[in-house]
Parts: structure tokens; C-alpha cells; sequence
């Protein structure tokens, strides 16, 4: 057997759904995993009420143009930035799943938190475990049954709902969110008509799509095919221990492995998969299965982890853990792009400014022996308070001539300002020069503009 073999959602037999009943084993993983969870669903809710420099922690606002990271401004003008942010992060993902496979999936992912963690801990505290769900489901409709099923959906609904909210607060913001909550419908249809619809989605999601959103709809996890290779970590059956697997019997000689065939890692299988056939695409790495094959472990006076955190290559050649040359190869990329994002953050000015010569316009020639061009600038604050600003020119032979003076602006907000540049002409050397004009506030420079000066050499 190969334990390598990936085995697709489309090589199931007749490729149609069958309902999954997984069952509850708290096992020492389960307890971390619950931990886990917890500990992240915490700053998940909290995440868009918390302000940091008067800005919510995370905001991703599509409509408007504004991304806060970690209290940070970003404006439609660091779109550099947000291309090598996501670099980096695909890089990051890259390599984080070709050393660990898809842990993320089994203990990081909101989806897989909220489905495992949140509703189905609630569907085993109203329906039962496994086995009383599926009975559930089977039995005709009853005063019971009825009351057990609507009370579940309600508490999945409400839920969905709080979800709902929560998401859209990271896209709108959540003074936006709490103005839809607390003002009239009417002055908010498009914001309620966004919250009935991703109520919608979510309750849809956890009561009805359930796993197939792992199997089938995220790409993420199609890409495991191409991610994960032999000396990738992933949840694996070991198969040199396990086979050939087989009931205790006390009456038999024949050799059996490790695995009494006992079914349990395939019945706590939220994705309904056998690990035992290999590495599979449906896998999300929860680990309920090496819960549950370790209780059996126990239970057999046998060495824990017949299922456990392995490589292709540790169980086939049982061999120590190593890196591959391909995963040092990403690291080196991910360096290189970490360490470029992180000093133009460093370097990033608190001001963006665009110069540019006015349009239709060369150069002005003044009765007093000086060349003068006509600039137009525009100045965007991207800090979190307003700024007091203005113009400094470094070369003391041109002068600033305002005809609109620099003011304050506010935070996010921009300012437009137009003013000439003013040579004496006989300090022109060449038809066109470039210059640089700096931004000072407070006493220091904040950041600079170039653009290009014109006037008929001397
Ligand atoms: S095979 Fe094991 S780790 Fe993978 S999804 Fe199923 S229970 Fe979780
Ligand atoms: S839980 Fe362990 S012993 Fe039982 S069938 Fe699975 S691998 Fe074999």
C-alpha cells in the first residue's frame, strides 16, 4: 500500500453525498484544539471593536478604498505595498503547507472553528452523539424530535447572525455596523439586505454544506496535490505498523499489525474519510482520528501514534523528519520579500504626494530676471491625525510662490495646492532639471515629491 496515494472527492463511488454522523472523541487533541479555538474566536469577534490610533484594528474596505492593519492606514497610493503584502502571504502559505500540510485547515480555519468548535458542539449537546443523531434523522416526526430540531436552527440561525455581523464589520466598519443596528431599516436597506444575505450564507454553510466547503469548494485545499510532497507533515496512518490489520483474536496465529480494524478513526472523521487508505484531499489535518486511534492504542497496551503527525517518507522509510531543498528555497524567497515589505513600511512616508507641472503651461519669464513654472500638487494624509504641512524647497536659488497656501489636512483626507517655482535665470543650466520639493511638518521632513523644472538655459 501507498500511503502517498491522494485520493479525489470524484473517485467516490456514484460521487454522491453521504451524510456525515462523526463521532465525539475528547481526546488529548481535542482539548488543544478546543483551547485553540477559543483563544482565536476571542480576537476574531472582538477584532473591529477594539481601536488602535483611532482606527479599528482591522478594516478591509473595498467600497471606500482603506485598509487598517493593526491600526495602520492604507491607501489606494500603497497599492505596492498590498501587491507585495500578498506576495509574501501566498509565499508564506506556500511554505508553511509544505512543511505542516493542512494544519491550518484542522485547527486555525474560521471555518473549520466555527463548524466543529461552535455548531456541532451544539448539535451534540441537543441531538446526541453520532449514533442519536442518526437515529434522530431516521425516526418519523415527533413532539421530541420536532422541538430538538427547531431549537437547533434557531440557535444556528442566531448564530449565523452574529457571524454575519461580525464579518461584515471587518469590511464596513463597525461604527458603519452599529448605525445599521441601532438606526431605522429604511435609512440602511443596502446594509440589512447585506446582513440577511450573509445570515443566509452562514446558516447555510453550517446546517447544509457543511464539509463540502473543505472537499470541494476551497481552493486552498485543491491546491494540496501541488503543496504537500513525501517529507511534508501531515496526519498519516502508518502502515509498515499497522498492517496487515485485524481483530484481536486470542484463538489465531496468524500476524496481524498494529490496527485491530476497529473503524473508530474513520467514525470520528468530520470529512468521512479512511486515513488508513493514504494521504487524502478531503484530509483537513483535525487529528480527531489519531484521538481516536490512540484511546484504541491504550485500550490494546500497543505504542500511541499508529495515526499521527508524519511524512511519506518517515513511514515508509522510517526515516527522521528532514527538510527538503525546496522548502529552504521558499524561506529564501519569503526572506527576501519580508525583509523588502518591511523596510518600505519602515520607510513609508505619513504623506503622498503627487507634483506635476500644470497642464498647457512651459515657463514664465518675470520682468525681474527669473524663470517661474506653474505646479499643481495633490497631498494625502495617511496618517491618523490631522497634519500641518508645508512646502520646502532644499535649493536656496528657487523660491515657492503660493496661490493657494498649505493648511491642515485631515486624516485620510487629501489636499490639492497650486504654486510656481522661481529661478533666477541666470542659475538655469539645462531646458528641463529635475527637482525635488520636500513636505515639512512639525519641524521635520515627512516626505518628498520629484517633478521637473523648465526654463531656456542661461
Ligand atoms: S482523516 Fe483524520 S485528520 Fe483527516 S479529516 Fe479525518 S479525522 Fe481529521
Ligand atoms: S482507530 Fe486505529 S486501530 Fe482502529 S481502525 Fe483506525 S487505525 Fe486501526
Amino acid at each position: 500500500m501507498s500511503a502517498a496515494k491522494v485520493i479525489k472527492q470524484t473517485d467516490l463511488p456514484g460521487n454522491k453525498r453521504v451524510w456525515i454522523y462523526p463521532k465525539l472523541i475528547k481526546g488529548r487533541l481535542y482539548k488543544y484544539r478546543s483551547l485553540v479555538s477559543y483563544l482565536l474566536l476571542i480576537p476574531l469577534f472582538a477584532g473591529p471593536f477594539i481601536k488602535l490610533n483611532g482606527e479599528q484594528l482591522f478594516l478591509f474596505d473595498i467600497l471606500e478604498r482603506k485598509f487598517v492593519v493593526f491600526g495602520v492606514v492604507f491607501m489606494p497610493q500603497d497599492f505596492y505595498l498590498f501587491v507585495l503584502a500578498t506576495l509574501s502571504f501566498i509565499v508564506f502559505i506556500v511554505l508553511f503547507t509544505s512543511v505542516f500540510g493542512r494544519v491550518w485547515c484542522g485547527w486555525a480555519c474560521p471555518q473549520t472553528i466555527f463548524m466543529e468548535m461552535v455548531f456541532r458542539k451544539i448539535e451534540y449537546w441537543i441531538e446526541g452523539d453520532a449514533k442519536k443523531q442518526k437515529e434522530l434523522d431516521a425516526a418519523p416526526l415527533s413532539a421530541s424530535k420536532f422541538v430538538k430540531k427547531a431549537s437547533k436552527h434557531v440557535i444556528f440561525a442566531l448564530i449565523s447572525f452574529l457571524i454575519a455581523n461580525i464579518f461584515l464589520a471587518y469590511f464596513i466598519g463597525s461604527d458603519a455596523l452599529l448605525k445599521i443596528i441601532t438606526e431605522p431599516v429604511g435609512l440602511h436597506l443596502v446594509g440589512f439586505a447585506a446582513i440577511v444575505v450573509f445570515t443566509a450564507a452562514f446558516y447555510l454553510v453550517f446546517t447544509k454544506v457543511r464539509e463540502l466547503v473543505c472537499t470541494v469548494i476551497c481552493p486552498y485545499g485543491r491546491l494540496q496535490e501541488v503543496l504537500i510532497d513525501r517529507k511534508t507533515l501531515v496526519v498519516a496512518y502508518d502502515y509498515t505498523r499497522g498492517e496487515p490489520r485485524g481483530h484481536i483474536n486470542k484463538h489465531s496465529e496468524a500476524p496481524t499489525g498494529d490496527c485491530v480494524d476497529c473503524n473508530l478513526c474513520v467514525d470520528v472523521c468530520p470529512t468521512g474519510i479512511d486515513i488508513r487508505q493514504g494521504t487524502q484531499m478531503e484530509c483537513i489535518n483535525c487529528t480527531a482520528c489519531i484521538d481516536a486511534c490512540d484511546m484504541v492504542m491504550e485500550k490494546t497496551h500497543r505504542p500511541l501514534r499508529l495515526i499521527g503527525f508524519k511524512s511519506e517518507e518517515g513511514v515508509a522509510e522510517s526515516k527522521p523528519h528532514s527538510i527538503g531543498k525546496r522548502i529552504y528555497a521558499y524561506a529564501a524567497i519569503l526572506a527576501v520579500l519580508f525583509g523588502t515589505l518591511t523596510f518600505l513600511l519602515i520607510t513609508r512616508s505619513d504623506i503622498s504626494a503627487t507634483v506635476l507641472r500644470a497642464g498647457g503651461t512651459l515657463y514664465q519669464m518675470r520682468d525681474d530676471g527669473t524663470v517661474s513654472n506653474l505646479y499643481n500638487a495633490e497631498l494625502i494624509n495617511k496618517t491618523t491625525a490631522p497634519i500641518r504641512f508645508s512646502l520646502v524647497m532644499p535649493d536656496n536659488n528657487t523660491k515657492i510662490q503660493y496661490i493657494n497656501k498649505p493648511g491642515i489636512i485631515n486624516k485620510g483626507e487629501s489636499a490639492k495646492l497650486t504654486f510656481f517655482l522661481i529661478r533666477p535665470q541666470h542659475a538655469v543650466k539645462k531646458y528641463k532639471s529635475r527637482i525635488t520639493l520636500e513636505i515639512a511638518a512639525g519641524g521635520r521632513t515627512i516626505s518628498s515629491a520629484k517633478t521637473t523644472f523648465i526654463a531656456p538655459p542661461n
